[in-house]
């Protein structure tokens, strides 16, 4: 932890402070008074839905899961989609965002953490923008310097942000609602309301997402997994997830689990604009799950308890592993057999899937017993607690 006393003395960031609590207001005013004179048609609600994928996704899949994680790569002309619609989100240039969210996930929860939810809800979603405490200190993004696209937008931020952000959804208006008024509402709700619904979604993940929800991989800082704000922010809720596997490209891991973001690098996958797409193993995905379901209850049992429920929980962790290494071993050679079955007579194809199939089958089957062996051995864990509590 730093030395307090070397801090240098806050002070209020006028221009940032203004713009933050200035946007709100202005597309208030902007809404009434454009929905008291030309009311709100299908059109302006559909730009301001355009603008807040574009720039919302920019944030997400370029700015974070791209920029600062490279949890995969992607060609040049994602990356100046991202670049030109993240600066319109106006939360700076990705250099600058990048090295405050490198920052925030090497010195989680301290007094190094730009956005601390240790220092209360309203400094971690928008009291660290408007105050400033230290000069800014760009660092651990020297490979994104090198990055042509993001110098151009490190060096241009406020021009490219103005003309995605406020000019270019104006002259969408112009084009689908038409006239002066047409560039006005695409100003106000693709612009202005917008640009509100970006900012607070994504300051949301760095208060919200450290307070609210479940801690299902680690317990080793604040960070949650809160489905709801996946909602709001196209997947970026499941922050648990991500701070325990940061260079994952999903957010959420499961099929079912709500990220856009996830999708969004996938398809772009099969057109070949993203590729390399880190995906962290499931055995250790479910191990990371078991152990912190396991030391949520450790604390209260006894040392002898704990080394007998210890040595189980191993147990379950290395058969886990060893298990869904093996069914991918298994779904993989199945998978290659399938393509080259033509060169097999039918009966001899007929044989070798059935024992094919069944090889799958006994090691699900045995997956099944370890994850029932470890759900008996967090309720024990439960019974001894509550026999201590009494
Ligand atoms: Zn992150
Ligand atoms: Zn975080």
């Amino acid at each position: 932890m730093s030395d307090v006393s070397e801090k240098t003395e806050w002070k209020l960031d006028v221009l940032n402070a203004s713009f933050l609590c200035g946007t709100p207001i202005l597309a208030f005013i902007g809404v009434l008074w454009y929905s008291v004179n030309f009311g709100i048609s299908i059109s302006e609600i559909s730009i301001l839905f355009f603008m807040y994928i574009v720039s919302g996704i920019s944030i997400t899949a370029g700015y974070h899961r791209l920029f600062s994680h490279k949890s995969h790569s992607a060609s040049w002309p994602l990356r100046l989609f991202y670049a030109v619609f993240g600066a319109a989100a106006f939360q700076n240039s990705a250099i600058k965002w990048c090295s405050d969210h490198r920052r925030h996930h090497l010195k989680t929860d301290t007094d190094e953490d730009p956005y601390s939810i240790v220092r209360g809800f309203f400094w971690a979603h928008m009291g660290w923008v408007m105050i400033s405490e230290n000069e800014d200190k760009i660092e651990h993004v020297k490979d994104l310097q090198a990055d042509p696209i993001l110098v151009w937008q490190d060096k241009h931020i406020f021009k490219i942000g103005g003309f995605a952000g406020i000019i270019f959804p104006g002259l969408i208006g112009l084009v689908i609602i038409g006239g002066l008024n047409g560039f006005l509402g695409g100003v106000i709700w693709g612009g202005l309301v917008r640009l509100v619904m970006v900012h607070h979604g994504t300051f949301l993940i760095n208060s919200g997402a450290h307070y609210w929800g479940k801690q299902n991989y680690s317990t080793k800082n604040t960070s949650r997994d809160s489905p709801i704000l996946s909602l709001l922010t196209f997947g970026e809720g499941y922050h648990n997830f991500h701070h325990t596997f940061q260079t994952d490209y999903r957010n959420g891991h499961r099929w079912y689990h709500w990220d856009p973001t996830k999708w969004w690098i996938k398809i772009f996958s099969f057109l070949k604009l993203t590729k390399n797409l880190r995906k962290v193993p499931d055995w250790s995905i479910e191990n990371a799950k078991m152990k912190t379901s396991y030391e949520q209850k450790e604390n209260n049992l006894n040392s002898a308890r704990k080394n007998d429920f210890n040595e189980r929980l191993n147990n379950c962790t290395t058969q886990i592993r060893n298990l869904l290494k093996d069914l991918k071993k298994k779904r993989i050679e199945y998978k290659d057999a399938k393509k080259n079955r033509k060169m097999l007579v039918k009966e001899a194809w007929r044989q070798k899937k059935i024992t094919m199939k069944l090889k799958i089958k006994e090691i699900k089957s045995n997956l099944m017993s370890v994850r029932l062996e470890f759900k008996n051995l967090i309720k024990e864990m439960k019974h001894q607690n509550n026999l201590v509590s009494v």
